[in-house]
């Protein structure tokens, strides 16, 4: 086995077994895969614990998700990392996992896109939410076509997180930078709510991603992020006939099962 490869092994073992030291997966969750070269990719197998593989547990698989080589099975979830690697030809390796604060947004049917932090903004932009798709169905990465060629990180509906990078550290490092924002958004909704930066600011930090050596396809757009001058204003008075009101109030107490 050539030393690259080696190296690349243990890559992908070492980011499994951080993944499950920090509670990402549980049981056998989560996959890992890494391009070998043009035409092989590298992946973490069915049916194991990723906190504790041998590099003669990972499999070898071809740029349509067949295993070419490797003992144990493949992934149900292979798709949506030949949906990336289709879609991004500078992506060198994938990770996913089911973070729990993650998840709880994509369970939620939230995406996490709001300006809150100016590490957040330069490594990630913002982080959409893919449709969900069953496991083991091209349905899986459907959701996430759109995502692909723009993020780097993507929730996915009522299911977990893939993000993916130029090796598996890189990959990895994305995905702790996802879980951290959403825990650090959870916190700030559960103390009023998040204050999001204001446009000049998101525009000054997407002009400074060249100086910090972040290659990231996404540029400023409407809602990614969603900047302060797109936020409601809580300030804002609306006008309602007494009709839409009592409407409105019949259909709270309705959703609550109060009558
Ligand atoms: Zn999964």
């Amino acid at each position: 086995m050539p030393s690259c490869e080696q190296q690349l092994r243990e890559q992908v073992i070492r980011a499994g077994r951080m993944m499950y030291e920090r509670g990402w997966i549980a049981a056998n969750d989560g996959n890992i895969t890494a391009r070998l070269d043009s035409e092989r990719i590298l992946a973490t197998p069915a049916g194991v614990c990723k906190g504790n593989m041998l590099p003669e547990d990972l499999i070898v698989c071809d740029n349509d998700g067949n295993r070419i080589s490797g003992q144990r099975e493949r992934t149900t979830e292979m798709g949506m990392h030949v949906a990336v690697y289709q879609g991004r030809p500078d992506i060198q390796a994938v990770v996913h996992a089911h973070p729990p604060v993650s998840t709880g947004f994509a369970v939620a049917g939230r995406s996490l896109n709001l300006a809150l932090m100016p590490e957040l903004v330069v490594s990630l932009g913002s982080v959409p939410l893919a449709d969900y798709g069953l496991p083991g169905t091209p349905a899986l990465s459907e959701g996430m076509l759109p995502y692909i060629p723009k993020f780097n990180a993507i929730l996915l509906a009522n299911h977990g997180a893939v993000c993916y990078g130029e090796s598996v550290p890189e990959a990895y490092a994305r995905m702790e930078t996802l879980e951290h924002l959403a825990r650090i958004t959870l916190v700030a909704e559960m103390l009023g709510g998040p204050k999001v930066l204001p446009r000049v600011e998101v525009e000054k930090l997407f002009a400074a991603r060249g100086r910090y050596g972040v290659h990231v396809p996404n540029k400023l757009e409407p809602g990614s992020p969603t900047v302060a001058e797109e936020m409601p204003d809580p300030e804002e008075k609306l006008q309602v006939t007494r009709q839409q009101l009592l409407a409105l109030i019949d259909q709270a107490l309705r959703m609550r099962g109060v009558v």
